[in-house]
């Protein structure tokens, strides 16, 4: 008997919600974990551990960010002459809906709207969320799920790593700036999930690209840095894992302001 194992993306009401942040806490030097509460999380929805909502930033000096304008079709440009929201991706870490809260960790790069506001977190200050869109619920049937990420996206593996079954293989690299960045996670004793260093010379690059894939049906999520992962799509493709099967995902890209856009598989 075959195992189907079709990957399904469910749908969610699109709701602008204004979050207050009730807690800030460093993780590491360059990680931090902002906490925000509200009413408005009511009825909020999470599925999947790489879900993820558009964050909209206060303009310098304000103390609210401007809330996105919505159309049919989702997010649309604001009327003419209307400020224009400042908004980037980012995932869902935890949510507890009977205490309305919500966590989203912050890797702290010195730049951007988000880099620069995640710096600053304080108690009381207000920002807006909109999403997740969708959810990818992957089956939890493979024979082995291969993970990577760079601090990017190690929320989402962290929150991978949490919902895997204890049966699955798991195979995980993390690349982050040093040792110092490395946090406590939900690993089994028979995960191999290694961290690498970027002040030793380590990446995903070189990690992945010498990895031969296990034996079986396996599922491949990766994302980071969109210009470092061109190889590592290219590698996975090259050992014949099924498209399908495959998350590639660029979330940021070296120089480039606000990558409003995932690069997946059609971007090489
Ligand atoms: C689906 C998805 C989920 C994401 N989840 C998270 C998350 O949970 N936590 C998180 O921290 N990020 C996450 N990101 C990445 C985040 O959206 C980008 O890093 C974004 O560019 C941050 O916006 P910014 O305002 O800080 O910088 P921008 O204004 O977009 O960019 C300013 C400059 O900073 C550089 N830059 C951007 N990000 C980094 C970085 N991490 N390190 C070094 N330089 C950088 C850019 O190349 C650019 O030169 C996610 C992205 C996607 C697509």
């Amino acid at each position: 008997m075959t195992t189907v194992r079709d990957v399904e993306l469910v749908w969610h009401d699109l709701t602008p919600r204004l979050l207050e942040v009730v807690r800030v806490r460093r993780l590491t030097p360059g990680m931090v974990r902002v906490t925000f509460g509200g009413e408005q999380l009511d009825g909020f929805r999470y599925a999947a551990p790489d879900d993820h909502v558009k964050v909209f930033f206060p303009a310098p000096g304000a103390d609210r960010p401007v809330m996105p304008t919505l159309g049919e079709d989702g997010l649309e440009p604001p009327p003419p002459g209307a400020p224009r929201p400042i908004y980037r991706d980012y995932t869902v870490r935890y949510v507890r809906p009977e205490q309305r809260e919500l966590d989203i960790d912050f890797a702290l790069h010195g730049h951007g709207p988000g880099g620069s506001w995640a710096a600053q977190a304080a108690p009381g200050q207000r920002l807006g969320i909109l999403g997740p869109r969708g959810s990818n619920l992957v089956p939890l049937t493979f024979d082995w799920y291969l993970l990577g990420a760079d601090e990017t996206a190690l929320p989402a593996l962290a929150a991978w790593l949490e919902h895997l079954p204890a049966a699955a293989r798991v195979i995980a690299r993390i690349e982050v700036a040093g040792a110092a960045e490395e946090q406590p996670l939900a690993v089994r004793a028979d995960a191999d999930v290694r961290w690498l260093h970027r002040d030793r010379g380590e990446s995903l690059e070189l990690a992945i690209g010498g990895l031969t894939l296990p034996p079986g049906d396996g599922y491949v999520w990766i994302a980071g840095e969109a210009s470092g992962l061109k190889p590592v799509r290219r590698y996975i493709r090259s050992q014949g894992q099924p498209r399908e099967w495959t998350e590639v995902d660029g979330y940021w890209k070296r120089g480039v302001v606000n990558l409003d856009h995932h690069e997946g598989e059609d971007s090489d």
